[in-house]
């Protein structure tokens, strides 16, 4: 079957693609340029990825235009929605265009449009860990987060943030909500799936030159790995995190199983500090790395909230890899890149 797959040349999207190719299903992805259709292609060829014969790439400029937006779901049977600003370069006056109308009006755009394709059962959207806590109450230590819990921020709190991640947050808060009021609000003739995932970790098969275009998640990675062995580790925030071909094989799972209803899931593997990413480092990497000591061995774990998974494992029959399995194969990759 074909899956339409939004913001085709992205981080987390590359790897979905290549579980959906290799899982034998067509794709169909959208991207906003095509020079970034070419550079999509030319990256997933270069990572090996199989079946790329069964990849169409689709240039939509403008994901919150519907009709433009409508045309490419023509045949598919279900939607994976990643496309969203996630990048902290937006300033205080620009928020609402570069944050929330492309977050919330782009999942609009898809909940209408879907509704218009009678062949489309599944919608799932890539939400954020950011939909799920309040950051506004700090660590709250011994606080457990599971899928019930939702960010009180509103699109007022987006458009008027005092800094871009309180936007990002509000931005993915605000489009979520806006996709359960959609199904609430109209008769759908598909289920609708949120997935909630922490910080992203992993190696990288997307289209990417350089280290300055590093994705805002690995960029946590990469901080402490260039910071120096005299430098400072940087601190942590929000330390829950997955790693990214876990994550795509859940979205595919989201896409795939035989529930009937809509459902919404939090996926994380657990918690992490940037002490554990530097130890891990620091000990599998010896001869390449200028990561800073800290304090090896300590971890922040105890002092902030946790989130409890258990339902995307149990619904879905994920299982999820440990740290290093997954930031080890991205810093040797991030070093290499830096030798460029
Ligand atoms: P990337 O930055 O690698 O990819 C983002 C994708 O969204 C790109 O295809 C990008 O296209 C597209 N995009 C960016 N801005 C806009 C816009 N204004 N209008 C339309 N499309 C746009 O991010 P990730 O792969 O990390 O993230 C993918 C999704 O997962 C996002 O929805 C993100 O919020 C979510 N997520 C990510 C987490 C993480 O830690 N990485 C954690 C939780 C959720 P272009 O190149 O054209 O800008």
């Amino acid at each position: 079957s074909l899956v339409l797959v939004t913001g085709g040349n992205g981080f987390i999207a590359a790897h979905c693609i290549a579980t959906l190719l290799r899982s034998n299903y067509r794709v169909r992805a959208t991207v906003r340029s095509s020079q970034k259709a070419d550079d999509t292609r030319n990256a997933l060829a270069s990572a090996g990825v199989q079946n790329l014969s069964h990849l169409e790439l689709v240039v939509v400029p403008d994901p919150t235009d519907l009709q433009a937006f409508s045309a490419p779901l023509q045949d598919c049977q279900a939607v994976l929605h990643l496309a969203s600003a996630f990048n902290y370069d937006a300033v205080p006056g620009e928020f609402e265009e570069k944050l929330m109308i492309p977050a919330v009006r782009g999942t609009q755009v898809v909940c209408e449009a879907a509704k218009q394709h009678s062949t489309i059962r599944r919608v799932v959207i890539m939400s954020s860990f950011a939909s799920v806590y309040d950051a506004s109450l700090g660590l709250q230590p011994g606080s457990v987060y599971t899928e019930k819990d939702w960010c009180p921020l509103t699109y007022e709190d987006g458009v008027n943030a005092a800094a871009v991640p309180i936007a990002y947050r509000a931005s993915k808060v605000v489009a979520e909500r806006a996709a359960w009021d959609y199904v609430r609000d109209n008769s759908v003739q598909y289920q609708l799936v949120t997935l909630c995932p922490g910080m992203v970790f992993g190696r990288m098969i997307h289209p990417i030159s350089s280290l300055s275009q590093l994705n805002a998640s690995n960029q946590i990675v990469w901080q402490v790995l260039s910071a120096g062995n005299e430098g400072e580790i940087p601190p942590t925030k929000a330390p829950v995190w997955i790693d990214v071909e876990d994550l795509s094989e859940t979205s595919i799972k989201a896409l795939t199983f035989s529930g009937t209803g809509h459902e919404r899931f939090l996926v994380t593997q657990g918690s992490y500090d940037t002490q554990e990413i530097a130890d891990i480092v620091r000990s599998r990497l010896p001869e390449r790395q200028r990561v800073p000591v800290g304090e090896p061995g300590k971890r922040i774990a105890d002092t902030h909230y946790s989130c409890d998974s258990s339902k995307v494992q149990r619904v879905l029959g994920v299982k999820f890899r440990g740290l290093e399995q997954s930031i080890i194969p991205l810093a040797e990759q991030l070093y290499d890149m830096e030798g460029c």
